[in-house]
């Protein structure tokens, strides 16, 4: 039953607390009340792991026009030129204002802005502002602090979004608009209703699908699962970017092994094999090691399926024991802790979900199909990364877009609030079956891993989409008849993720950037984004029976 929901304006909700989320909540909250919500610690997220840094077009032997033809190169034909256009114009003030916050880039005083820019693969020209190699730990310290600082910001850590509240919740389907979120308070285990004036999804990637991936566990797809649940058009899921070479170890799924040891002679060879005969590159492409990322790890899953191994050895050896400690200490020294010395052995590697080049389609402010829901960062879709992603552009767009989607809250009128149903939980009962949760995760990722992986065929395809839906039947089930936890909730948007990515994939008939299939490997000449368009469903309840996906 609706209750009365209190007369004061309601907050700005942003779920999320990622470089996107702090973004948005620092530009909002010079006008209008924030809460931001973070399911796990506020540390955790994808933005403290990055470590390369982020593109500046500052200036020197740069220009917009270089930026956007490089992020059209890797992007593979579907990059949108206004969107690259937009976002490169807008990057040298992101830069700026995330200096102006404090945020310690590695000085050149004969640099731009006094920055000291760096060189990535597929860029023309040094654009890359950074931090040493900590650069996303750096930024996101620095907006932390500012947003805890903050006097019209809540943080709430460890609150979990479940679903935006929607026109269906209220039974209202004549014009569809997002109320506020229901949001699970961790720690005293009860979904609360929060209305809000808007709600931004900047939940991060949807990594986790997959069981590798150099993602952190927040990387569930939360916010791409609930935009679609809301009736949201969502684009180019099946666009995800590996990387080649993540550390193999039961312990350290999600440790990255730099592009850098492959770049100062470091060799992929195959278990079980000595001398020449064990290195495989040359068979897939003749810059060897050094071959584009999607190629390396194209290779690399083509060698483990060939000969069914669970991992292949980058072997750095010969380079010299004191030079790899001086060089790549941290890797040295994580390494070690698992009991693997790479002066004196080769590293196990596999190929690891890296980032979600799709999301939930938007304009350049930010808005979703539905009035009041936002979506920023890598939860969100611009057209800026096409096919495949260019190094360092994605901590810009979190920053640009979450500028842009800040003013754009900030100059709507208030709209009419009506009272929110609460959550209801009254017919359900406590879960007794976590491991069948467990397992049903396990299942997913790997049915993701070896069917919907870098090489991909459309019987494969088509084998993960049955077991993807059995699994769903189940998880609606729990969904509808058990008290939510984190852990159940995850796991219905993983499958929600897995179901958009597959059915992309299966749209998509030609190979182009981060897709490949084997039935269909050449490029069509003419190619657009995939955009996934939900079926209208009357309805909805604040939770019930399936609210499955159809249409
Ligand atoms: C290892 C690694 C290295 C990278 N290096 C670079 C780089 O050098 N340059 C670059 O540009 N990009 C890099 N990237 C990509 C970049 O880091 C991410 O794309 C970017 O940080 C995403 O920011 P975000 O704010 O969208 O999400 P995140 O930083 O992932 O934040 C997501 C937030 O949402 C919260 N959340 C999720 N679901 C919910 C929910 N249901 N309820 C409440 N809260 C929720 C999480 O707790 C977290 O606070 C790298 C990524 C990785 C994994």
């Amino acid at each position: 039953m609706p209750n009365a929901q209190d007369r004061a304006p309601h907050p700005v909700v942003i779920v999320g607390a990622g470089l996107a989320g702090l973004t948005v909540a620092l530009h909002v909250a010079e006008r209008l009340p924030v809460v931001v919500l973070a399911k796990r610690p506020v540390e955790e997220g994808a933005t403290a792991w990055a470590q390369g840094g982020i593109v500046g077009v500052l200036g020197g032997d740069d220009s917009i026009a270089s930026h956007v033809h490089d992020t059209q190169e890797a992007g593979a034909g579907l990059v949108d030129e206004h969107t690259a256009r937009f976002i490169a114009e807008h990057s040298a003030r992101a830069i700026e204002w995330l200096v102006g916050c404090g945020v310690p880039f590695s000085a050149d005083p004969q640099g731009p802005l006094g920055l000291h820019l760096t060189r990535e693969g597929g860029h023309a020209v040094r654009r890359i502002a950074h931090a040493a190699d900590a650069t996303g730990k750096a930024i996101h310290d620095v907006l932390l602090e500012r947003v805890r600082a903050h006097p019209n910001i809540a943080l709430r850590e460890r609150w979990m979004a479940v679903d935006v509240i929607t026109s269906r919740h209220l039974k209202r389907d004549e014009s569809p608009r997002c109320y506020g979120v229901y949001a699970l308070d961790i720690d005293r285990q009860r979904v609360e209703t929060l209305p809000a004036a808007a709600v931004v999804l900047a939940t991060g990637g949807v990594g986790k699908v997959y069981r590798y991936t150099s993602n952190p566990d927040t990387a569930t797809g939360d916010g791409i699962a609930m935009a679609w649940r809301a009736g949201c058009r969502v684009g180019n899921m099946e666009f995800i970017q590996f990387h080649p070479t993540c550390l193999y170890h039961p312990q350290e799924r999600s440790f990255l092994i730099t592009e850098a040891l492959r770049g100062e002679g470091g060799r992929l060879t195959l278990p079980g094999m000595t001398g020449d005969a064990a290195r495989f590159m040359a068979a897939h492409d003749a810059r060897l090691e050094l071959a584009p990322r999607d190629i390396v790890a194209r290779a690399i899953d083509f060698e483990m399926k060939k000969h069914g191994l669970d991992h292949v050895w980058l072997d750095a050896t010969h380079l010299g024991a004191d030079y790899l400690r001086e060089h790549f200490p941290t890797i040295h020294a994580r390494c070690l802790k698992r009991g693997i010395d790479i002066t004196a052995q080769p590293i196990p590697v596999v190929p690891a979900a890296h980032y979600s080049c799709g999301g939930v389609v938007t304009d350049l402010d930010g808005r979703s199909d539905l009035p009041g829901l936002y979506a920023v960062g890598e939860t969100g879709f611009t057209g800026l990364h096409g096919a495949n992603r260019l190094a360092s552009n994605s901590l810009l767009e979190c920053v640009v877009l979450g500028r842009t989607c800040a003013a754009h809250i900030g100059s709507r009128t208030g709209d009419e609030h009506p009272a929110l149903p609460d959550w209801d939980e009254s017919q359900v009962e406590n879960a007794d079956e976590q491991v069948v949760i467990a397992h049903n995760w396990d299942e997913l990722r790997l049915l993701m891993w070896n069917y919907v992986g870098i090489v991909r065929t459309t019987r494969r395809l088509e084998r993960a989409m049955h077991r993807i839906r059995l699994l769903r039947s189940e998880i609606d089930d729990y969904y509808a008849n058990f008290r939510v936890n984190r852990d159940l909730l995850e796991l219905r948007n993983l499958v929600d993720c897995a179901e958009l990515i597959v059915r992309s994939a299966l749209l998509r008939r030609e190979s182009r950037g981060l897709h490949f299939s084997r039935d269909f490997p050449n490029a069509l000449p003419v190619s657009f984004p995939t955009v996934l368009v939900r079926a209208a469903r009357s309805g909805g309840r604040a939770k019930g029976k399936s609210l499955g996906l159809s249409g």
